[in-house]
C-alpha cells in the first residue's frame, strides 16, 4: 500500500563502533525508505554526555558508507543540513520542555541523588514499582524561587498520568506491548541538570520536527513506548507509526555477544568482507522465506527459481524490491 511521505531515520547515539545491529536497523530503513520511494536520515543521538564516544560519529559514517547505505541529506528542519546532531538542537528542546512546564504537563524537580535513592528504597519498601513518588509536584512557587537562588539543581519531569491510554499496535509486535497506565511509568525526567535533553524527549520532539513517518528500531526500546505516545499525546501531535525489529541474538537465543569484536561492522571491514555479503545476512535473517514465496513482494522469480537462488548475494536494489515489513515479524 502507498505510504504517503515516507521519512524514516536512523538514530543512532555515539557510544562506539557500529554493532551487527544497528547496521540491520539502518538497513532496513534504508531499504524500506527506498521502496515507499521516501526518505531517511541520519539524527546523532548524542545527548547522553556521559556515554559519549569521541571519534564513534566518524566510524558510524564509514561504516555505513562502507556498507552502502547512503542516507537524504539536508531534509527535514528549516533546512539545515545533516546529518542531524542533537547537541546542536539544545534550544528546541528547552522550548519544548518550557512548553510542557507552562501546560502543567511537567515540574521542576529539586531532589537530590541522595534523596531520590532513599525514596525508591523506601517504595520498594512498600512493594511499590515506581521509583519516584512525585513529591516535587506540589513545590510551591516561592519554594522554587528560593531553591533555584540558593543554586539547588533540578531536572524537569514529565507529569504522568494514570489515566487509560490508547496506544495503537506495533507494526511488528503488535498488541503484544507495554500499554499505558499498566506500564507504570513514573515522571520520568525530560531534561536533566545539566541541561541535556533525556532520550525520551530529544527523539519525540525530533520525530515530530523532522516528520518521521515510521519509527524503525530495535526492540529495545519498546518498553519505552507508553512514554513516547504521551509526550505525544501531551504535546498534541500524531505519533509515527512504530515497527520495533526483534533483535539479533546468539543461536541460542541468547543477546549477541561480543566475541572477538565479531558484532562490530568494523569488524567485517577491516578482514576484508565484501559489503554485499554482510548486508545479504543481515537482510536475509530477517527474511522469511515461506512467506516470501507466497507474497507477491518477493525476490525476483528468476532469481529464486534458479536453483541457486539461496546462495546468491542479492544487490541492493533486489533487496528493495523485495523488502517488505511484514516479513521481519
Ligand atoms: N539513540 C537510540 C539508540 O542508540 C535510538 C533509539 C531510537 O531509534 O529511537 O539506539
Amino acid at each position: 500500500s502507498a505510504v504517503l511521505s515516507p521519512r524514516l531515520r536512523f538514530a543512532p547515539s555515539p557510544t562506539g563502533h557500529l554493532h551487527l545491529g544497528g547496521l540491520r536497523t539502518a538497513l532496513f530503513n534504508h531499504l524500506l525508505a527506498r521502496k515507499w520511494k521516501g526518505k531517511w536520515l541520519l539524527r546523532i543521538e548524542d545527548t547522553d554526555r556521559t556515554r559519549y564516544t569521541e571519534g564513534a560519529v566518524d566510524s558510524l559514517r564509514n561504516s555505513l558508507e562502507w556498507a552502502g547505505l547512503d542516507y537524504d541529506e539536508g531534509v527535514g528542519v528549516g533546512g539545515s543540513h545533516g546529518p542531524y546532531t542533537q547537541s546542536e538542537r539544545l534550544d528546541i528542546y528547552h522550548h519544548y520542555t518550557k512548553e510542557l512546564l507552562s501546560r502543567d504537563e511537567a515540574y521542576e524537580c529539586f531532589c537530590s541523588p541522595n534523596e531520590l535513592e532513599a525514596i525508591k528504597a523506601s517504595l520498594k519498601q512498600q512493594g511499590q514499582r515506581h521509583s519516584y513518588d512525585g513529591r516535587c509536584r506540589h513545590i510551591t512557587d516561592e519554594e522554587k524561587v528560593r531553591k533555584k537562588k540558593a543554586g539547588e539543581k533540578y531536572v524537569v519531569r514529565y507529569k504522568s498520568s494514570s489515566q487509560p491510554m490508547d496506544i495503537p499496535p506495533d507494526v511488528i509486535f503488535g498488541e503484544n506491548q507495554p500499554s499505558a497506565p499498566t506500564a507504570g511509568f513514573d515522571d520520568f525526567v525530560l531534561m536533566k541538570s545539566d541541561g541535556w535533553p533525556t532520550y525520551h524527549l530529544a527523539s519525540v520532539v525530533d520525530d515530530h520536527l523532522m516528520e518521521i513517518s515510521h519509527v524503525l528500531r530495535g526492540e529495545e526500546w519498546l518498553p519505552s513506548i507508553p512514554k513516547h505516545h504521551s509526550l505525544y499525546k501531551a504535546f498534541g501531535w500524531t505519533p509515527p507509526k512504530f515497527a520495533h525489529l526483534p533483535l539479533l541474538c546468539n543461536p541460542d537465543g541468547t543477546k549477541l555477544s561480543k566475541r572477538k569484536g565479531d558484532t562490530f561492522v568494523e569488524h567485517y571491514m577491516n578482514k576484508g568482507y565484501e559489503p554485499p555479503a554482510l548486508i545479504n545476512f543481515l537482510a536475509l535473517m530477517g527474511w522469511d522465506y515461506h512467506s516470501a514465496l507466497s507474497t507477491k513482494t518477493t525476490l525476483d522469480p528468476h532469481i529464486r527459481n534458479d536453483g541457486h537462488s539461496l546462495y546468491e548475494l542479492f544487490t541492493v536494489d533486489q533487496l528493495i524490491d523485495s523488502f517488505d515489513i511484514s516479513h521481519i515479524a
